[in-house]
């Protein structure tokens, strides 16, 4: 078999480390969750879904590894934290392993998308849209208090049993609209106290049982 010839050097696969194994975690697709805990979506200026659960996605190489300096994107002024549970599937669509993500926002090209009813792709898919930290193999979702801390100030602070949807349906239902493997990570969507924040911020994701998700923004 004869290879292709590429025109060009492709981009690395997308990776996340998988805590105390060595391994790293190949990333195929990021599906999110909208509006899953009740007092963000009334923050938001709506309610929760609870017919079925939705989605949007972010593309894998907009990954943004925990740890590395995070450049301030362009295209906005009022860039957001979301704090989230994210979960990293394996064969056959279940749970592989756990993690902490920080689902970052462009809420105001988010906020004009609302308006002018268009896509909110340029708000949530863009370089560096997804900070996820290490994956955790064994971790059990229950009433874990999931958090999100600015330059050490408490911003957000839910326990994951105020989901409105738990990992359990949200896979059931992703699994009726795709075909969801290996590589494949779901973010679950963000307790309230979402909110801006500014070159120079350390943010710190939390949720016990797993490792934090620290970034500086640059
Ligand atoms: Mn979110």
């Amino acid at each position: 078999m004869t290879l292709p010839r590429l025109a060009f050097a492709p981009a690395p696969p997308p990776l996340l480390p998988v805590a105390g194994t060595g391994l790293s975690y190949p990333v195929r697709r990021i599906f999110c969750v909208g509006r899953n805990y009740e007092a963000h979506a009334a923050e938001m200026g709506g309610t929760a879904d609870r017919e079925a659960p939705w989605f949007f996605l972010k593309s894998a190489q907009h990954l943004h590894p925990a740890g590395a300096d995070l450049p301030y994107p362009p295209g906005t002024a009022d860039l957001q934290h979301e704090v989230e549970l994210v979960v990293a599937l394996g064969e056959g669509g279940v749970p592989w392993g756990w993690a902490v993500g920080l689902d970052m926002t462009r809420r105001d090209l988010q906020a004009r998308a609302k308006e002018a009813r268009r896509p909110w792709d340029v708000a949530k898919d863009y370089e560096g849209g997804a900070v996820i930290g290490p994956i955790l193999r064994n971790f059990e979702p229950a009433a874990q208090e999931l958090a999100l801390r600015v330059n050490g100030d408490l911003r957000q602070r839910a326990p994951l049993s105020d989901m409105v949807w738990d990992v359990a349906g949200i896979l059931r239902h992703l699994a009726g609209l795709y075909a969801p493997g290996p590589g494949d990570l779901v973010m679950t969507g963000t307790p309230a106290g979402v909110g801006p924040v500014g070159r120079g911020d350390t943010l710190e994701g939390t949720c016990a049982g797993l490792p934090p998700v620290v970034v500086r923004i640059v």
